[in-house]
């Protein structure tokens, strides 16, 4: 049994830490809490070991020991602290030789850059891993299929990124549509497939619920839609949505249907936005922000242990997380 611990309970920890708990070949040895809050009895109440910082523990009632402890214990933290705070703790990891897995708020630097569907096996043996951010892991999710069956020349994305989760209390401005060109998730997909000529310019609007990826692919031969079809049929993380009209109404779907947290962790093709002219496809994607990393940090910790292959870690994670039956479901109701 791979000791996993999780640094950081957030939106991307708290996920996270739900998965590993009932994974059949990891063992979840708590996770560590920075303030004793509603989040940390809510772990307690799930039967999770909460470890505190040794100058912080006093604050917390019923805390099974310091972060220390939970380090000392563990194969491999993975880190779910705030952007660029990994950076600092990676010194800590490194000190007590500890693997780890980060999120994709660090910069490309601090290890491998990973997506399951694109590069499990380089995560093998690697002692820092990358779960490359929630827009980078839709667009690889998307864009390496694509590219075993067409020659693709190049990519334009254009992103609508949500301005803050639906849980912070900070965000973008309310009233104004930030942009920036040239933004880094182009540089992040060739973090994962180095050999994609492809471009991106972000936006950032004043909206909680999704980002959106509009996708502009000049190929050899035309990508058609049919092939969209036949590509994302039998890929559990891609989900095909035919008349799903607003990132509202698949919020609200996913509601209706009971999912944990409204949580879908996939990237959603919608199919309704599809045009081709020429040789050039376009379409869109909507990315749940909040969930679409999890599968991706369950199978990193299993391709960077090298415990399990990765058609069996993919299928496995799936199964636990039941991502075929979301696809299934969300499928029929958007069809
Ligand atoms: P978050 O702010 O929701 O959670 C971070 C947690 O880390 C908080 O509970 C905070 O108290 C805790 N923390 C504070 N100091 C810490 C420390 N020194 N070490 C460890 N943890 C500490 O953040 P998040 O949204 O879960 O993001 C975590 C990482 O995941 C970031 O790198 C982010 O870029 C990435 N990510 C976030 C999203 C998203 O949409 N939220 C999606 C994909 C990737």
């Amino acid at each position: 049994m791979l000791k996993v611990s999780v640094n950081g309970y957030g939106t991307i920890g708290k996920r996270v830490a739900d998965v590993v708990a009932k994974h059949p070949r990891m063992e979840l040895i708590g996770i560590c809490k920075y303030t004793p809050d509603a989040d940390a009895k809510i772990a307690i109440s799930k039967k999770f070991n909460v470890f505190a910082p040794k100058e912080n523990i006093q604050n917390f009632q019923n805390a099974s020991g310091t972060f220390d402890e939970m380090m000392e214990k563990s194969d491999v933290v993975v880190d779910a602290s705030p952007d660029k705070m990994g950076a600092k703790n990676k010194e800590i990891y490194a000190a007590k030789k500890k693997k780890a897995i980060f999120q994709g708020g660090e910069k490309d630097n601090i290890g491998f850059s990973f997506n399951a569907r694109s590069n499990f096996d380089g995560a093998k043996a690697q002692e820092y891993v990358r779960v490359v951010s929630c827009n980078t892991t839709a667009l690889c999710r998307v864009i390496k299929p694509l590219t075993e069956r067409f020659k693709i020349d190049r990519i334009s994305a254009i992103l609508i990124r949500r301005g803050a989760d639906p849980n912070d209390s900070k965000g973008s401005a309310l009233n104004s549509v930030e942009w920036e060109a040239n933004s880094h998730h182009a540089h992040d997909v060739n973090t994962v497939i180095s050999d994609i000529a492809i471009t991106s310019t972000a936006f950032k609007a004043p909206q909680t619920l999704m980002h959106v990826h509009h996708l502009t692919i000049k190929s050899g031969d035309a990508i058609t839609k049919d092939a969209l079809y036949d590509i994302f049929k039998n890929e559990n993380r891609v989900l095909l949505l035919n008349t799903a009209k607003t990132t509202a109404d698949i919020v609200e779907k996913s509601r209706d249907l009971g999912f944990v947290r409204n949580d879908l962790f996939s990237a959603n093709l919608l199919m309704n936005t599809f045009v081709a002219n020429g040789n050039e496809a376009s379409f869109a994607i909507a990315v749940p922000q909040e969930s679409i990393v999890v599968p991706e940090d369950i199978d990193a910790l299993m391709a960077q242990a090298g415990l399990m292959s990765k058609a069996d870690s993919m299928r496995t994670t799936d199964e636990l997380m039941g991502l075929k039956e979301i696809k299934s479901k969300m499928e029929n109701v958007f069809g």
